[in-house]
C-alpha cells in the first residue's frame, strides 16, 4: 500500500468548463469522475462506459472516438466487451489513472480540448444505468463490530460476540444474480418463518430491513492458488460505491445456523450507480487502529501502511420515504449517519483475507464491507437494531411509525468525503424500493 498520490487531479481549485459540476455540493466535482454504465432512458442500445460530471456523464467510448484520450487508455476501453467495463478494470492502477489525468485535463476550465469532449456528453437525467460492471461474485463481509455485537445481542443474549470476529475477517459467499442497480424493485420474499411455533411455515417476510454497507469493486485479478499480500492489496482494488444488502430478519433467524444467510439474503442487494476510484478516494484516507487490549491482527493482514492509512473516512447515511410520504410529496426522511472509517478491518484486510487460502478474484467482483453501524445509540445501519429487534418504533416526521420496512418503502443509502482543503465528493444514491409480496399458497 503505498503512500500518499495527491497529485493536480485534486487540486481544490480546479473547476471544470461543465458548470453543475463547480456548484457548491455537486456529488461529482471534476475531482470525483466516477465510472457508471449507462445508455439513454427508454434505449434497447448495449449500455456504454460513462464518467459522471456535475449533471452530465461522458461516453468514454465516444470520447475514445474523438481522440481526446491517450492510446492506451483508448485500446483499455475498447478492449472491454459491448456492456461491460470489466476489461478496462483488469487492466490495473496505470491505465485507470492515465484516464482520469487525461479526463481532469480535457474537462477543466479553458481546456483546448472542450469542443472535442462536449459532443460526448450527455444529460445524467436523460440516462439510465445497469450495474457499474459486471459482477462474477458477491462476497459479504461482516466489518462492522458495532453492528455484530448488537445484532450477535438480539440473536444470541448470552454469547453476542463470537470469539473468532476479532481474528478472523468474518464473510460468506453472496449471490451476484439478484444484484441490481440504483431503482431496484423487488418483490417482499417469501420463506420459512417459524417465530415461536412449534414448526415453520412458508410465508412473506414481514421482518424486512435493509443494511448500510460499502461496496469495494476488484480490479485486477490475482491467479487461483496465488494469495495477495496488503503490500499488494489495494492494486486489486478499483474503488468504492454503496450496497444496501437487503435482509428478511424472520427468515433469517431461523435458516442462518449452521451455514450463515442463505434465503433471508439472496432475494435482492442493491449497488450505487457509481464507482469512485481508490484515485477520487486519496484525500479522504484515514488511520485504522485496533485497540491494545484487543488481539493484534497476524502478519498476513497487517502492515504499517494499513494502520497509517488503510481506513476511508467515508461519511454514510440511510434515508427512507414512505408510500404515504411519496404521496403526500413529502421528501426522504434520514433515519442514521455513520462513517466507514469505524469498521473493524479495512478493504485491504478484506482482500488480503479472501485471497489468503488461493481464492481468485476477478475484474469486477463485488466486496461488501458489512452493516456499517456507527458507535452510538442511533447509528445502526439496519431496522434491526434501530428498533432492538422490531421491539421499539421509530416515529417518522407524518407520524407513521416502522419497525421493518412496509411495502412501497423506498430505502435510499448516501455517502459522502469531506476534508479541510479538498472539494467533497459523493457517490450518488443507491435506492430501491419494496414491492408486496407474490402469494404464499
Ligand atoms: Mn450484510
Amino acid at each position: 500500500m503505498p503512500t500518499s498520490r495527491i497529485d493536480a487531479t485534486h487540486d481544490a481549485a480546479l473547476t471544470s468548463w461543465v458548470a453543475s459540476a463547480n456548484a457548491e455540493g455537486s456529488e461529482f466535482p471534476i475531482q470525483n469522475l466516477p465510472f457508471g454504465m449507462v445508455r439513454p432512458r427508454g434505449s434497447t442500445a448495449a449500455f456504454r462506459p460513462g464518467v459522471a460530471i456535475g449533471d452530465r456523464v461522458v461516453d468514454l467510448l465516444a470520447a475514445c472516438d474523438a481522440k481526446v484520450l491517450p492510446a492506451d487508455v483508448t485500446d483499455a476501453l475498447r478492449a472491454c466487451a459491448p456492456g461491460e467495463l470489466n476489461a478496462f478494470m483488469g487492466a490495473g492502477r496505470a491505465v485507470r489513472v492515465a484516464l482520469r489525468r487525461a479526463l481532469s485535463q480535457a474537462l477543466s476550465t479553458g481546456s483546448a480540448l472542450q469542443a472535442q469532449l462536449q459532443p460526448c456528453l450527455t444529460d445524467q437525467a436523460s440516462c439510465e444505468h445497469a450495474l457499474p460492471c459486471r459482477i462474477g461474485d458477491y462476497t459479504d463481509f461482516y466489518t462492522g463490530i458495532h453492528h455484530a455485537t448488537t445484532v450477535g445481542k438480539l440473536f444470541r443474549p448470552d454469547n453476542p460476540l463470537l470469539p473468532n470476529y476479532k481474528w478472523v475477517p468474518i464473510g460468506y459467499h453472496g449471490r451476484s444474480s439478484s444484484i441490481g442497480v440504483s431503482g431496484q424493485r423487488f418483490r417482499r420474499p417469501l420463506g420459512q418463518l417459524k417465530g415461536g411455533a412449534d414448526a415453520p411455515q412458508l410465508g412473506a417476510s414481514q421482518r424486512l430491513d435493509y443494511e448500510l454497507e460499502v461496496a469495494a469493486f476488484i480490479a485486477t485479478p490475482n491467479d487461483l492458488g496465488s494469495r495477495v499480500s496488503m503490500a499488494d492489496a489495494e492494486e486489486h482494488v478499483f474503488g468504492l460505491g454503496l450496497l444496501n444488502d437487503w435482509s428478511a430478519r424472520d427468515v433469517q433467524a431461523w435458516e442462518y445456523q449452521p451455514l450463515g444467510p442463505f434465503i433471508a439474503k439472496n432475494f435482492a442487494s442493491t449497488v450505487s450507480p457509481w464507482i469512485v476510484t481508490l484515485e477520487a478516494l486519496e484525500p479522504f484516507r484515514a488511520p485504522w487502529t485496533r485497540a491494545a487490549d484487543d488481539p493484534q491482527p497476524l502478519p498476513y493482514l497487517d502492515s504499517a501502511a494499513n494502520r497509517e492509512r488503510g481506513g476511508f473516512d467515508m461519511q454514510l447515511e440511510v434515508w427512507l420515504q414512505t408510500d404515504a410520504m411519496r404521496a403526500a410529496g413529502e421528501p426522504a426522511t434520514r433515519l442514521m449517519e455513520s462513517n466507514f472509517r469505524d469498521a473493524y478491518w479495512t478493504v485491504a484486510q478484506m482482500v488480503a483475507h479472501h485471497s489468503v487460502g488461493g481464492c481468485n478474484l476477478q475484474p469486477g467482483d463485488l466486496l461488501g464491507s458489512g452493516t456499517q453501524s456507527g458507535p452510538l445509540p442511533g447509528q445502526g445501519g439496519s431496522l434491526l437494531e434501530l428498533t432492538q429487534g422490531g421491539r421499539e418504533a421509530i416515529a417518522l416526521p407524518n407520524g407513521e411509525r416502522r419497525t421493518f420496512l412496509q411495502d412501497g418503502d423506498t430505502v435510499v443509502l448516501r455517502a459522502r468525503c469531506e476534508r479541510a482543503g479538498f472539494r467533497s465528493i459523493g457517490f450518488g444514491d443507491c435506492a430501491g424500493m419494496v414491492m408486496p409480496a407474490a402469494a404464499a399458497g
